[in-house]
């Protein structure tokens, strides 16, 4: 038996116990009131079945091509003489149609009782025909599924029907096997439509988006909101969030259990408003890339040190637009997550936080940068503060990561900060492992001598 041996392993098993074990917690819920004041659904574009629908649609996936839906309508009746229009959203190419004449982007008909017409589109990149947010997206279909965009109808209401096992979104339908899965946040319903082909567990997603709907009170809140989980990949995007509404298609396999966390990342969306104030549209992005981190970390999905390294990484990025008019240019999602990480730090010191501005910021269509200014002032953010964010913002100046955490650790270079949550572990495995091997051996002979 080697004493010293022996001091030396379980002296390395401490000190990897001690950085497992004593790592800061995750910080307390800001807020927890859900919902309570939801406001309808945006309309079905499809009306609700309740049979009595002058004019109704069966919708199928195409038998020879998986990303072409058929749409065929029966009008059964149309006493009044109206036009039944149909028009075709972003990601959608018409194939075929029959009955209709065709008006610009628009198939238009006065359709008499009795009549049958037949519309055939496919999948295709969001910016297909206009400049659309996502240009390089598009939905996604397989064998025997589809998540396609649901056409807008103008006339008479339509009812529209799976052919046979389905869901018919507002924005967003899906034609395949599933199984729906649905939780209240207080006024709003959340609601999974599970594809056949998904593996997913729906139950702590469910309870996850629920924790974030009440995380963030006030802003847009539908009373429902319908998430189309993709089996496959979806091309140039992880998720999207049709025009603002409350249907939102999502790669099935993305993790919550990572600072990004697009589950969230796009609920925050179906909460947002259109930021259309001057200097203010990478809010957009920048919000909902800073709440999937902040939410994921308060539910205890990811450790604080995670969080600061994802935000450490976000502020390395270097940018080829300026923050100040982009969209979904990377540096809105990067740069734009960490002022608002940094400005929330500095509001909680303050006796406030970001989450209660969220109201008045969604508002229609959005404060613009100086405004929101004038919000953080007033919640006693310092001049200094103010100025620093300001040129981040308006000047492209690189933010400092300055993680919020690991705050001892912030004399590191931002390369290495980026890197913190491996650097830990690794150092967790290593000394862990080193000690467990040294110790071991030393007991093992104690063990291995005594009989
Ligand atoms: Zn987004």
């Amino acid at each position: 038996m080697n004493w010293y041996r022996l001091v030396l392993g379980l002296f390395l098993l401490s000190l990897a116990a001690n950085a497992l074990f004593f790592q800061p917690g995750p910080p307390p819920m800001q807020t927890s009131t859900p919902p309570e004041d939801c406001q309808d659904s945006p309309l079905p574009r499809p009306v609700p079945d309740d049979g009595t629908a002058p004019v109704t649609g069966e919708v199928a996936q195409a038998v020879e091509n998986n990303s072409i839906v058929e749409i065929n309508y029966t009008v059964v009746e149309n006493s009044s003489g109206q036009a039944f229009t149909v028009t075709l959203p972003s990601g959608a190419k018409l194939v075929n149609q029959s009955g209709f004449s065709q008006d610009g982007d628009q198939l238009r008909t006065i359709p008499d009782q009795g009549d049958r017409l037949t519309l055939r589109y496919a999948l295709t990149k969001m910016g297909h025909d206009e400049e659309g947010q996502f240009p390089n997206a598009s939905y996604t279909a397989g064998p025997e599924w589809i998540i396609a965009p649901t056409p807008e109808h103008g006339g008479p209401d339509v009812t529209l029907q799976p052919a046979a096992s389905g869901f018919i979104g507002l924005d967003i339908l899906y034609l395949g096997e599933y199984t729906r899965h649905s939780t209240m946040a207080g006024c709003q319903n959340i609601t999974i439509i599970k594809p056949e082909a998904t593996g997913f567990d729906p139950e702590p997603r469910l309870n996850m988006l629920s924790n974030a709907a009440a995380s963030l009170s006030g802003g847009t809140t539908y009373s429902t909101v319908y998430v189309f989980p993709s089996p496959k990949p979806i091309p140039a995007a992880d998720g999207f969030v049709p025009e603002f509404q409350n249907n939102i298609i999502i790669e099935a396999d993305a993790s919550i259990h990572s600072a990004w966390n697009v589950w969230i990342h796009e609920y925050i969306h179906t909460r947002q408003v259109e930021y259309s104030g001057e200097n203010f549209s990478w809010f957009q992005e920048a919000s909902a890339t800073y709440y999937a981190a902040q939410l994921t970390l308060e539910q205890g999905l990811i450790s604080p040190i995670e969080f600061d390294a994802a935000l450490a990484r976000y502020a390395q990025h270097q940018p080829t637009t300026n923050l100040a008019t982009a969209e979904s240019e990377d540096i809105a999602y990067r740069w734009g997550a960490v002022v608002l990480a940094r400005l929330d730090a500095s509001l909680w010191q303050r006796g406030h936080t970001l989450a209660e501005m969220w109201n008045d910021i969604n508002q229609y269509d959005g404060p613009s940068y100086s405004k929101f200014e004038r919000q953080l002032s007033s919640r006693g953010l310092s001049e200094s503060r103010l100025n620093e964010t300001r040129a981040i913002v308006e000047r492209n100046a690189q933010p400092d990561p300055s993680p919020v955490y690991t705050s001892r650790m912030s004399w590191l270079p931002g390369a290495l900060l980026a890197h913190i949550s491996a650097i830990y572990q690794s150092f967790v495995a290593i000394v862990g492992g080193a000690g467990l091997a040294i110790a071991g051996r030393e007991l093992w002979t104690v063990v291995g001598t005594s009989d």
